[in-house]
């Protein structure tokens, strides 16, 4: 019997026991009354191979996490090396040495102010541990006032209370709003739909001005920011130029607040560069990575912070001023190995090299689609392509959510092995960073031709 083969039976089986008992994220279960959801059987490189035997692109890179491809040979071999030494240990009182070294690497790789490493265990983790170490910092440095955080329209930075209460997205929110805390909002620098009604390329970031009148106004309650740089991910993949951060980071030094940068969707490689701080050479207070971190493989974040953070909690135990908080698979042992097996492959393989050709045929291949009826906005930065889609290019009209553009353009991209997961009627491809030029040739006519003939033919 071959060990790989799913007989038609066990799959009915199995789908009948999905549909029983299991409850998916972000998911509507009623669209799957009479729909499978796709059944991954394995993975190996940018490809899923599903119960079928069919094969799709993994253009999302498994929810932004997959860097090196799946089942990459050398990050498997550090997990098992590493699953007959030490699997998990609690991470207070205690120490190991992937820990130690994860560390090390990622104090070397970050900005040199960002030396101190307070490992978690997901994305929305790695966020509640900047502000609760922010807001803690200012209770016991003398302005225990700066209680409030800025954030942006259309950010994200997760799902747990105080993750989502700096979240901008109000589709995600809705019944959860009596239970977030209040934050003040500023515009995203969404440059297709600009705030301020300047125009991209040709403004002087006036959509800043909010946030500097909020500044001036309350400066002194304000503990810090938190936003993604270079990249909003899930608020609709908007992207915008490095300058809005070099002036947002003025403003905000200007009046001695915290700076948190969100890179669990674009640190490792994501943008272009390492980390998206490079693109506008501007170093945060707080620095939130996760997803790419073990190259997609495990949960593992961490949240980097300054000496000069640091050293507000360092002092006499009863001084009170320990950090309180902690994840039980805080520095998971198998999530240290895998990332450091994910860095050793930065270095050894020249991922980052091999990039700059792979963003160009990406970038370059994007801009076609604006020729398509309902493109709106072609936009992209690294290995992320997004197309805004709208019902009419000129007013830039939204398509009524009841008519579900994105979900039906999803349907039809499985049918072409392509996840396309919209966010909303935004559709794109966050690739691997493994995925070679011919591939994305291949993923970009593949993308062009599906949303081509949906619009041709709705
Ligand atoms: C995904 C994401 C998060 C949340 O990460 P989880 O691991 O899902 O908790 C936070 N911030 C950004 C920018 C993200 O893309």
């Amino acid at each position: 019997m071959n060990p790989h083969h799913t007989s038609t039976n066990q799959i009915l089986r199995l789908f009948e026991l999905d549909r029983k008992h299991l409850w998916h994220p972000y998911t509507q279960m009623k669209d799957y009354e009479k729909r499978d959801p796709l059944f991954v059987k394995r993975a190996e490189g940018i490809y899923l191979y599903d119960i079928h035997g069919r094969k799709y692109f993994d253009t999302i890179s498994s929810w932004w996490c997959i860097l090196h491809g799946h089942n990459h040979p050398r990050i498997k071999q550090a997990i098992c090396d590493q699953l007959n030494s030490l699997e998990q240990i609690h991470f207070a009182g205690t120490t190991h040495e992937g820990a130690i070294r994860l560390a090390g690497c990622l104090a070397e790789i970050t900005p040199p102010e960002l030396t101190r490493v307070f490992f978690s265990d997901d994305g929305s983790t790695a966020c509640e541990v900047a502000i609760k170490m922010s807001l803690q910092y200012w209770k016991q440095s003398g302005a225990p006032q700066r209680e409030l955080f800025v954030s942006l329209e259309h950010g994200y930075h997760g799902d747990t209370i105080g993750a989502m209460s700096l979240g901008g997205v109000p589709a995600f929110k809705g019944p959860f709003d009596c239970l977030t805390f209040s934050s003040p909002r500023i515009p995203a620098p969404y440059c297709y739909r600009c705030p301020a009604s300047m125009h991209a390329g040709n403004c002087d970031f006036q959509c800043l001005e909010p946030l500097e009148h909020l500044l001036e106004k309350e400066g002194e309650r304000i503990a810090g920011i938190i936003l993604e740089p270079m990249m909003m991910g899930a608020g609709g993949m908007i992207m915008y130029p490095a300058g809005y951060l070099r002036r947002l980071s003025d403003i905000c030094r200007g009046h001695h607040m915290h700076i948190i940068f969100d890179e669990v969707a674009t640190g490792f490689g994501r943008t272009g560069k390492m980390f998206a701080l490079e693109h506008a050479g501007v170093t945060p207070d707080f620095l939130c990575i996760s997803k790419g971190l073990t190259a997609g493989v495990l949960p593992l974040a961490a949240t980097l912070t300054t000496e000069q953070i640091y050293s507000a909690f360092y002092a006499d135990y009863t001084e009170g001023r320990t950090f309180f908080h902690g994840h039980t698979f805080t520095a998971n042992p198998l999530g240290c190995a895998a990332a450091l097996a994910s860095l050793r492959v930065f270095r050894e393989e020249g991922v980052m090299e091999a990039l700059p050709a792979r963003v160009k045929t990406l970038q370059e291949g994007k801009d076609r689609f604006a020729e398509l009826e309902n493109v709106g906005d072609a936009r992209g930065i690294g290995m992320v392509a997004a197309f805004e889609l709208v019902k009419d290019k000129a007013g830039k009209t939204p398509f009524d959510p009841a008519e579900r553009v994105g979900w039906k353009i999803y349907l039809k991209g499985l049918e072409q092995g392509l996840i396309l997961r919209p966010l909303g009627d935004v559709i794109y491809l966050l690739l691997p960073l493994c995925t070679t030029k011919d591939e994305i040739e291949l993923i970009l006519e593949k993308t062009y031709g599906v949303l081509d003939n949906f619009f041709k033919q709705p």
